[in-house]
């Protein structure tokens, strides 16, 4: 799909998620938190749900956790707006309480439709919530994080949620070091077609 129709087709998934009432996270939500970033992106994070920032700001990652990811994204040469960056629930749970499974059901179709349309090579889960909904149900994050797999031609790689690496100090290296294992991926999967046809990653 060539870029702008890519970009108004995702403009038209985010104006969905605005109008949408399928869970009553609607009714408590202040905005909603579509996602943001490139819509030809090479690299798609995917978060649990927005929190009380987010939720006022109606943009993903924007309180400690989202400053802790574009650090991590500018140590291996990655610019945020480079990237796509979006949640697996689009509406605040009251709280920050655990999304619960039908919340993360009635939501799945606007994440896929954003996979759809976006395209990404890398998709990186943050947290469990999202390594379960993408890639396994059953995957343990402290066993198999910065291991990726490869599912309908993408490739997952499921990373710490930042959060958690915020309120532990051990998880941090464990995030830096996962994080240079993306940046290899992407030299690999990104060829120079791609950049010469400015779906460049950096
Ligand atoms: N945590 C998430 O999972 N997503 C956000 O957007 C912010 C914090």
């Amino acid at each position: 799909m060539a870029s702008s129709d890519a970009e108004d087709a995702l403009a038209q998934v985010h104006a969905q998620i605005r109008a949408c009432r399928l869970c009553p996270l609607s009714h408590s939500r202040t905005r909603t938190v579509p996602g943001e970033g490139a819509a030809n992106a090479h690299t798609m994070f995917v978060g649990e749900a927005p929190g009380f920032d987010e939720d006022r700001q109606g943009r993903p990652f924007v309180g400690a956790a989202g400053r802790l990811l574009t650090e991590q994204l500018a140590k291996i040469g990655i610019q945020r707006k480079s990237v796509f960056i979006t949640n697996v629930v689009k509406c605040r749970p009251p709280g920050n309480r655990d999304p619960e499974p039908a919340e993360i059901e009635a939501c799945r179709d606007h994440l896929l439709s954003q996979i759809a349309l976006i395209n990404p090579k890398v998709i990186c889960t943050l947290g469990r919530f999202a390594a379960h909904a993408l890639i396994d149900p059953k995957l343990s994050i402290s066993r198999q994080h910065g291991t990726p797999r490869r599912l309908s031609g993408i490739l997952y790689l499921p990373l710490y949620h930042p959060a958690a690496a915020l309120h532990q100090a051990r998880l941090i290296d464990a995030l830096e070091s996962d994080f240079r294992q993306l940046r290899a991926l992407l030299d690999q999967e990104i060829d120079h077609t791609d950049s010469a046809a400015g779906r460049g990653h950096a």
